[in-house]
């Protein structure tokens, strides 16, 4: 009876994961799914521990705890710019979890005496989960690292370096089929563990800081496959279905990132090889014209909206690191009271992890319906007085179009360069963070505000309430 009401539990766990995900899919729903998601775990761990083959609660409870006592501050307290090295970092824990969790069973089976009796089912269950699960341990560390300054950004190679990741792809993969059919050969189980946690670190060493959210969206879909295959190992539904969700959406999140940054998977996995002219083309990297960036003050910029006909505000990693998105609403507000149409466009990179700039302004209560994405927002530029830029770089240069040396060539932009005047709120001349040259800032239609995007703002209120 308790099995069954186990395995129902499970089943509705997984329908509130499906629905948190279609919920996830756009910004109205995604609190729902995020909730959605939060009971579907919350079910799925009560009807584990009702499970009769668990012997003891004692370690669970210090499990629970440990994970209560890290989870809370890195929930509440970390900034959200910093969530990409987050999530990488909870990656680790979770690959770790799946990797433990394999060796484990292994052993007990060696302990056992159970090592020769042991499925092929069983053994390619517990392959697949030690060797996803560890090198997703090494890889996620790796890409926390970079993102975190830690380690450095920029890609690390060294000669034959594809040819050495190619080999001992190989050799894990060897050790992998002969444990299927020698699952007693416990130096291969012990090797192959060796070098999946190796290829997690070789793997995402030659990738450059720019690309590791790609990487980390990867690594999660990893991570997800090793949870299935733990499912598989141990025989638990929930395990296997929110594994493989999570592989599937991970992987699906690594595409559309690719896709925004118009790159293939191929370019961002390999693409450091012979990073040298990569690393030449980053120290300018930008369209290559000369000029200089023109200031302008508080009061002159807050004309220029106050009697703009429509206005396009771009948001970038600068509004969130400086958290100025209220302020950014109580602008909107004051100008279109004025009659000033206002529209946000939203690029799919802008900051530091997909939805960042929708979930700011969400928090900030500005309405869902005037945040275009960039396919519907580009045509508008040319008609747009003021494309008022707070923040936002990389996601607006033009050199993504016109420069074939720079190294976000081919990723497709926000057209503001197209608007009849663009004004510029940023701190300096610091560039974005592919670390290229913008030409935009010197274009003759764009004005800069230099200062915290925060302070630029509550100076532009002050000076549109006073217009
Ligand atoms: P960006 O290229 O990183 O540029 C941000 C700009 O904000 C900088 O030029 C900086 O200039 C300015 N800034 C920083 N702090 C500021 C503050 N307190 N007040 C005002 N301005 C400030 O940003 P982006 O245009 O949003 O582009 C995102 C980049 O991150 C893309 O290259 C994307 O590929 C990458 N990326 C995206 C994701 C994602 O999933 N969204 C994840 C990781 C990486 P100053 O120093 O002169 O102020």
């Amino acid at each position: 009876m308790t099995e069954t009401l186990i395995q129902l539990v499970y089943l509705v766990s997984s329908v509130l994961f499906i629905l948190s995900l279609r919920g996830l899919g756009r910004a109205e729903t995604a609190r729902r799914g995020m909730q959605y998601a939060m009971l579907g775990m919350a079910l799925a761990v009560l009807a584990t521990l009702a499970n009769e083959q668990i012997v003891s609660y004692e370690w669970i409870l210090i499990g629970l705890i440990v994970g209560a006592v890290m989870g809370y501050p890195m929930g509440m307290w970390v900034p959200m710019t910093a969530m990409p090295q987050r999530i990488a970092f909870s990656h680790a824990f979770g690959a770790l979890a799946a990797t433990l969790v394999g060796i484990g069973e292994y052993i007990s089976a060696a302990k056992h005496g159970g090592m020769a009796t042991i499925s092929a089912g069983k053994m390619t269950a517990l392959g697949l989960e030690v060797l996803f699960g560890a090198l997703t341990v090494t890889g996620s560390l790796m890409a926390f690292g970079k993102l975190q300054g830690i380690l450095p950004g920029r890609p690390l190679t060294y000669p034959h370096q594809n040819t050495t990741n190619l080999v001992l792809f190989g050799l894990g993969l060897s050790c992998f089929v002969y444990l299927i059919w020698v699952p007693e050969a416990q130096w291969v189980f012990w090797l192959m563990v060796l070098i999946a946690f190796m290829i997690g670190i070789l793997m995402v060493v030659p990738i450059g800081g720019a690309d590791m959210p790609v990487v980390i969206a990867l690594l999660n879909s990893y991570a997800g496959l090793a949870a299935a295959a733990t499912g598989f190992a141990l025989n638990n539904n929930i395990l296997i279905i929110a594994g493989a969700l999570d592989g599937a959406s991970g992987f699906v999140l690594a595409l559309v990132m690719s896709k925004a940054m118009n790159r293939s998977f191929g370019n961002v996995l390999f693409g450091a090889f012979g990073s040298a002219e990569v690393a030449a083309a980053a120290v300018g990297g930008g369209g290559g014209k000369s000029g200089t960036m023109v200031a302008i003050n508080a009061e002159d910029a807050a004309m220029r909206l106050a009697y703009a006909q429509k206005v396009v505000i771009v948001p970038g990693y600068g509004m969130a690191v400086s958290q100025a998105q209220h302020q950014v609403r109580e602008l909107v507000e004051l100008i279109e009271k004025r009659g000033v149409e206002v529209r946000f466009a939203i690029h799919p990179v802008a900051g530091r992890m997909p939805g960042h700039m929708n979930v700011l302004l969400a928090e900030a209560g500005v309405p869902y319906d005037k945040l275009l994405e960039m396919d519907e927002v580009n045509p508008k530029f040319p008609e747009t007085d003021v494309a008022l830029v707070i923040g936002a770089n990389d996601v607006v240069n033009p050199a993504a179009r016109t420069n074939s040396a720079s190294p976000i060539y081919g990723m497709p932009i926000l057209n503001v360069h197209e608007a009849k005047s663009i004004l510029v709120l940023k701190r300096g001349t610091g560039a974005g963070f592919s670390g290229v040259e913008n030409d935009l800032f010197i274009d003759p239609k764009t004005s800069m505000l230099f200062g915290d995007a925060k302070d630029s703002l509550g100076h532009l209120i002050v000076e549109v309430k006073a217009a």
